[in-house]
């Protein structure tokens, strides 16, 4: 996704972590129609379709819905499962955990701490030091390399 999509949602910010409350109504109308089949509705997207899959540049990994940041490459690792995967979120804070029983699994789903989109879910059978392995759908990914998240925070600090 591009920042073009982003012109009409005004809950997308890399720097403001305040939880949001929107309805599914209303992100439908702000977000694309693949990140809001996984992000609002729980879907899943095909496995080996993800450009981050491999992506090994360095930066931050943000909340396609949102903007809040999720993960950074230091964490990102080739896990073979057919989806961009990391060992450790950013903060506790970035991620929320529900339990999922769906589909007759018994699973960890993950979801932005900011907007509650869902993410992927996480499994326990990741690399040191964790452990764990967040399997996440790159539709609900933004990418933003080292540089540029360092000139969006420089701009942030100018302006306070
Ligand atoms: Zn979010």
């Amino acid at each position: 996704m591009d920042s073009s999509d982003k012109k009409n949602n005004p809950y997308y910010s890399n720097t403001d972590s305040s939880k949001l409350n929107v309805s599914d109504d209303e992100w439908k109308k702000l977000l694309p129609e693949d990140v809001y089949y996984i992000a609002r509705q729980k879907g899943t997207e095909r496995p080996g379709t993800s450009r981050f899959e491999y992506l090994k540049d360095k930066g931050t990994y943000y909340c396609a819905a949102c903007g809040n940041g999720l993960f950074v490459s230091d964490t990102k690792f080739e896990s073979g499962c057919g989806w961009p995967s990391f060992y450790q979120p950013i903060s506790k804070a970035s991620i929320i955990y529900t339990p999922d029983n769906t589909h007759g699994m018994t699973r960890t789903e993950v979801q932005c701490g900011r907007c509650k989109a869902h993410l992927g879910h996480v499994f326990d059978d990741g690399p040191p030091p964790t452990g764990l392995r967040y399997c996440i759908n790159g539709v609900v990914l933004d990418f933003k390399k080292a540089k540029e998240a360092e000139k969006n925070f420089n701009e942030k600090d100018k302006k306070d």
